[in-house]
């Protein structure tokens, strides 16, 4: 609750202090960060006793260089318990709540998958009470934003802080100076709160920005050489100018070093720094109170930047600090990907951060004595070792300097036990475990489907699934209840008609919503296999072509997905379902039977309207290839059916919900094993004509790439391979019949309204394995040690 008329008299006072005019005056952004503000002023005090409470024990600290956190405006109002009250209050002061949560910007600090669970580990740990920290960058410009042109995607950058954070505080009394082989920063923190749900903990998100020591150069000012007076300003700024928009390939660039280092350094400077203030300097007890757990390789230069404050900073001895380091430090493996396995050259490494290299040598030197202690071979040691071929190998260095390794899904982490870890494995068998990933059913049910909601917690009869998601099981009862199942698909029908609403004003696309919403929303990437989706949509509009009178159901493919800039193949699948569209689209014969979308500019926000319209759920990555996926788990919560392959956390996801409730197809991971090597996508092509008649479009003039020669390179990758892979390395001619066949029994399943109904009710009352709740309890208990302090 809040006491109305003091919340509406904080914002016409902020609004006066901040903006220097009264409220009717105001312009919607600057009465959001009036409402930000107000809301700010009301969690601080629980935001310092949170704090109070956790020092007295264990804390955790999430080190990513991602957090795809989206706008926090209606997250945090829901989380208060206060949105209907505010919404009120706002009323009454003739201020629309909807204009205000779509004014907001989404923070976009991460590209996909990893920097979203980042954000859900986030509200969860506040949710549940754990003393969790993040620990990050604060990029002045994060994702890009995506337009397309002629169909070509473009991108302009994210300037998210062009109208003030009101969430995030400076803390200059915390700045911290960075060093690296070539000069010093300064390392500013910037605070978020972390609101959890339905309790008064406030956790917190801390960034780093980066800064020149020295604003500008007075003499040289002085001397009129204005651009060389701040070129240290900016030198230092660039650091954490922008998110790299690579989502899994690594760039070898110097500035990508100097940002993990930056962080990650100053990251460790503040814990050591308090950890000193409390204790002195007994730092054996460091591991009793800090657990650090690696998102990825990106901080994983964190281990030998630990040994170099502890040996050179605290002079304790190698021994010792290894040991503190090993029991501080836990890595999270994200990918199956062989070529997005980090590495860096050593000459860089030297270069940028000399004193860190020498201790990654020294690491490196002492894993070769180990294996060698062992008994391993020359040949086994070279392969695993961490420095090899001019190379520091990020993923070795992760395992060998932490305690456990965990994969984000049960299939990854067989995958990565049995293949792509395998040597690891049998060095370290406890050291390997898995956490399977999960979703914030605050953000992702509660928030962005409303009615869903209501519907749950009047049949419950409480809300207590929002905090213990494995409670919407017990709605299991209603699965042949048509009343309830009727009333499930109304609100499909709402959700439907609300996005169609968005994207006509938003596209300027008019979508028919009584049409079968077919979504496929991720990051662009060849495994991920958007072009299969983009086959079968050719495919059904040939078969319409020859034959009009076709009876399907309508339906609307919705495509949402950025591509890294520097992707080609990704953008030339872009432009290819662009071009789909438009031939589609504009075809009169079709009576608007199917209709193609690319929605510009997928992120967070967007999302939130999209999952929940959708009536089935694309996960078609090639087996083995996709670590867990994420979005699977929202479109499920929402209820909606999967039509996916056997991969990451689709497997789980059929556990729980059944086969017969979703459509799996394709080949599994011991067929790809299989046919890997005999592979020959050239007699898929021969054999069957309806895919040679799509792959053909690639080259036959149907489609324009403007002469970029894109269609023609992918036509080639498919069935001539490159210097780099063997054709069709995603094997999408193997699925292509399968991928059609399970599309059918969409279509067929669909026309039994009822029938759809129960299947949609079905994945929704068993997503509560994949509340990021569970996951994160998981990792409390069992890689962090940390217990729930609630103020
Ligand atoms: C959940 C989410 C993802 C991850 O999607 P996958 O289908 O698991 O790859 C990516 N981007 C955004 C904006 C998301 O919300």
């Amino acid at each position: 609750m809040i006491d109305r008329e003091e919340f509406k008299s904080n914002i016409k006072r902020i609004i006066k202090i901040d903006f220097g005019k009264t409220l009717d005056k105001a312009e919607y952004y600057q009465k959001y960060n009036a409402v930000a503000k107000a809301l700010m002023e009301k969690i601080v005090d629980n935001w310092n006793k949170t704090e109070e409470e956790y020092s007295k024990g264990k804390q955790a600290y999430y080190f990513s260089a991602e957090f795809l956190m989206g706008r926090a405006l209606g997250n945090n109002l829901m989380n208060l318990g206060i949105y209907d009250d505010v919404k009120e209050a706002l009323k009454e002061l003739n201020i629309d709540i909807n204009k205000l949560e779509e004014i907001e910007e989404d923070a976009g600090l991460g590209n996909g998958g990893l920097g979203r669970l980042a954000a859900c580990f986030l509200d969860s740990s506040a949710t549940k009470n754990l003393p969790l920290t993040g620990y990050g960058i604060r990029y002045s410009h994060g994702i890009f934003k995506q337009e397309f042109q002629e169909g070509f995607q473009v991108e302009e950058g994210d300037n998210w802080l062009r109208y003030g954070d009101p969430w995030s505080i400076r803390r200059l009394e915390d700045q911290t100076i960075v060093e690296f082989g070539d000069g010093k920063v300064r390392a500013v923190p910037y605070d978020t709160p972390i609101i959890g749900y339905g309790t008064n903990n406030v956790n917190r998100l801390r960034l780093w920005k980066c800064e020149a020591i020295k604003d500008f150069d007075f003499n040289l000012f002085n001397l009129q050489r204005y651009d060389e007076a701040v070129e240290e300003k900016n030198r230092a700024e660039d650091i954490s100018r922008v998110l790299y928009p690579n989502d899994s390939k690594e760039e070898g660039k110097l500035l990508r070093l100097k940002q993990q280092y930056f962080f990650v350094s100053a990251s460790l400077q503040d814990l050591v720094k308090k950890f000193k203030n409390k204790f002195g300097r007994d730092f054996e007890l460091f591991p009793k109170y800090h657990a650090i757990q690696l998102n990825d390789t990106h901080p994983v230069v964190a281990i030998p930047e630990l040994m170099r404050i502890l040996i050179d900073n605290e002079g304790i001895d190698w021994k010792d600090a290894w040991e503190i380091t090993r029991k501080t430090f836990a890595y999270t493996n994200h990918t199956i990907l062989a070529e997005a396995l980090e590495q860096w050259c050593c000459k860089i490494y030297k270069k940028c951060l000399p004193r860190v290299f020498e201790i990654i040598k020294e690491i490196d030197e002492n894993l070769v004595k180990e294996l060698s202690e062992k008994g391993y071979s020359l040949s086994k040691i070279e392969k695993m070792r961490i420095i090899a071929e001019g190379n520091v190998k990020m993923a070795w260095l992760a395992i060998y300097g932490t305690h456990t390794t965990n994969g984000v899904a049960k299939l990854h982490t067989n995958i990565l036990k049995n293949r792509e870890l395998k040597d690891w494995y049998e060095l370290y068998p406890d050291r390997f475990q898995n956490k399977t990933n999960g979703i914030t059913p605050r953000r992702w049910l509660a928030l962005c489907n409303k009615e869903l909601s209501e519907l749950i917690t009047e049949l419950l009869g409480s809300d207590r699934w929002i905090t213990n998601l494995e409670l919407i099981k017990k709605l299991e009862n209603y699965k042949d209840d048509e009343n309830i199942l009727q009333r499930f698909l109304d609100i499909k029908q709402r959700k439907k008609n609300q996005l169609a609403k968005y994207i006509k004003d938003y596209e300027g696309i008019e979508i028919n919503p009584n049409s079968i919403f077919d979504i496929h929303i991720k990051r662009l990437h060849e495994y991920k296999r958007q072009l299969l989706n983009a086959f079968h949509i050719l495919d059904l509009y040939f078969r319409l072509k020859e034959n009009p009178d076709l009876d399907i159901i309508p339906r609307t493919f919705i495509f949402g997905a950025k591509a890294a800039p520097g992707y080609i193949r990704a953008k030339a699948i872009i432009k290819f379902i662009n071009e789909i569209a438009t031939l589609i689209n504009n075809d009169i014969e079709i009576k608007g039977k199917i209709k193609v979308v690319f929605v510009k500019n997928y992120g967070v926000s967007y999302g939130e309207k999209l999952f929940p319209a959708a009536d089935i759920s694309e996960q078609i990555s090639t087996a083995g290839k996709e670590a867990s996926g994420t979005g699977n788990m929202k479109f499920m919560l929402n209820g909606t059916p999967t039509i996916g392959t056997f991969d990451g956390a689709n497997v789980e996801i059929v556990e729980e919900a059944g086969e017969e409730n979703n459509f799996i197809f394709g080949a599994r991971i011991g067929e790809i094993k299989k046919i890997k090597d005999s592979y020959n996508s050239k007699e898929y092509y021969d054999k069957i004509p309806r895919l040679k008649r799509v792959i053909d479009t690639l080259i036959d003039g149907t489609f324009d790439d403007k002469g970029t020669g894109m269609f023609k390179e992918l036509y080639d990758s498919l069935l001539n391979g490159a210097a780099w892979h063997k054709p069709d390395e995603y094997f999408l001619f193997r699925d292509f019949s399968d991928y059609i066949e399970a599309q059918e029994k969409v279509e067929k399943a669909y026309k039994d309204r009822i029938g759809w109904a129960k299947k949609c009710w079905i994945n929704m009352i068993s997503a509560g394995k994949f509340s990021s709740d569970r996951t994160i309890l998981e990792y409390s208990s069992e890689i962090w040690n940390i217990e729930a302090r609630k103020i």
